[in-house]
Formats: structure tokens, C-alpha cells, sequence
């Protein structure tokens, strides 16, 4: 039986935005044509990170994702000097470490590559509230 508090913490690990697959360096959708489906690379440019700023490291979620407050390194100073020290950072989860992370240019991609990729993501942010619901409300 877990208690409410690990309940809580499992809940915070899970939607802490660290724990995410890494960015794929090519974005691709798939172009429905008159007769097949072709599967088109679109262009893209590098973008800084956005989850850890390009830094290529970020502090692993289990140690903060509950968020930690100053009470925690007040009684634990220890802990405090390493944690700013980086000895609890990892590779970053999104960029993996090279800090940069492939996105979509629209400005060279052709009108019906946009009109895909739009409706590419309008199907992942689907995909996303549906397993964001099945975490919240699916078997614990
Ligand atoms: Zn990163």
C-alpha cells in the first residue's frame, strides 16, 4: 500500500517536464498523395534547448521534481553544496547533452508540408491529453 506522499511523488516524477524522450534530430510527416503515403523529412533548423538551456545537463528529477525549498538545504547543507555543485546533474533527457535540438523551419517548408505538420501535431497533442488522462484517472 503506498502512502499518499509517494502517491504524490510518483505523480510529480511522472509529469516533471525532465522525464521526456529526446528530441528527434529529423522531424517527419506523412503526406497522404492520390495513390500512396509518403513519408517526408522536413526542413529544420537547431534551436537551444529549451529544457535545459543549453546547457546540455540538468539536475535529475528525482532528486527535485517535488521542487525543493530552502528549508531543505537549510537542514541538510551538505546536500546543498552538491546539488550546486552539479553532482546530481545528467545528461539532458531532451538534447542529450548536445544542447541544441532540431525543430521545424517553416519558412522552408512548402505549404502542404506545413498544412501535414500542423495536422501531425494537432494528432500528438491528442495522443498527449490522452496519456496525460490515463496517468491521472487510469490504473494505479
Ligand atoms: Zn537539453
Amino acid at each position: 500500500m503506498r502512502t499518499q506522499q509517494q502517491i504524490i511523488d510518483d505523480l510529480n516524477y511522472a509529469s516533471d517536464r525532465r522525464n521526456c524522450k529526446p528530441a528527434p534530430t529529423k522531424v517527419t510527416v506523412t503526406l497522404e498523395g492520390d495513390e500512396d503515403t509518403v513519408e517526408v523529412q522536413l526542413p529544420t533548423k537547431w534551436e537551444v534547448c529549451d529544457l535545459c538551456n543549453g546547457k546540455g545537463t540538468h539536475v535529475n528529477p528525482s532528486i527535485d521534481c517535488g521542487g525543493l525549498t530552502s528549508e531543505d538545504f537549510d537542514q541538510d547543507p551538505d546536500f546543498a553544496e552538491m546539488y550546486m555543485d552539479g553532482v546530481y546533474d545528467q545528461t539532458c533527457n531532451r538534447c542529450e547533452g548536445r544542447t541544441t535540438i532540431a525543430v521545424p523551419d517553416f519558412e522552408l517548408m512548402s505549404e502542404v508540408e506545413r498544412e501535414a505538420y500542423k495536422a501531425h501535431e494537432a494528432q500528438e497533442d491528442e495522443l498527449a491529453e490522452e496519456e496525460a488522462w490515463e496517468r491521472q484517472y487510469g490504473g494505479c
